[in-house]
């Protein structure tokens, strides 16, 4: 399986890594749509939320406390920010490799497109 964020990962595919915890690792994203754009990664790969389970729901809980860390040391939380996970062809979803997309520094509208 060839899976981009793997590479990340694996360092085989450069990236500028933000912050990481036990399980996961957080990037800026190559294409950003807001001033702040970050992405969030568990470091096994799980495709989308549809295969959170039992007993992988351990990383997505990690992936949240490390997004929170970072909002908390880049001090985004004052003015708002969002989180997106997208799944699948309708959500948007273009890499298959489970991720949390951190947005900040501007205002975001809804519904989104
Ligand atoms: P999604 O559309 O929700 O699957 O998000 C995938 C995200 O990965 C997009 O925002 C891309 O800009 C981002 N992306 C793709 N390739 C890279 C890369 N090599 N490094 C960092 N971010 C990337
Ligand atoms: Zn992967």
């Amino acid at each position: 399986m060839n899976c981009l964020f793997c590479n990340i990962i694996k360092k085989e595919i450069p990236s500028e890594i933000v912050d990481e915890s036990n399980h996961s690792i957080a990037f800026y994203d190559i294409n950003p749509i807001a001033p702040t754009h970050i992405l969030v990664i568990p470091k096994t790969h799980i495709a989308s939320t549809l295969d959170i389970d039992d007993n992988n729901v351990i990383y997505f809980s990690d992936m949240v406390l490390l997004a929170s860390k970072i909002i908390d040391d880049k001090e985004i939380s004052r003015d708002g920010y969002r989180w997106v996970v997208n799944t699948g062809k309708h959500g948007g979803q273009t890499v298959n490799h489970l991720h949390l997309h951190i947005l900040a520094g501007r205002h975001m509208s809804w519904p989104p497109g």
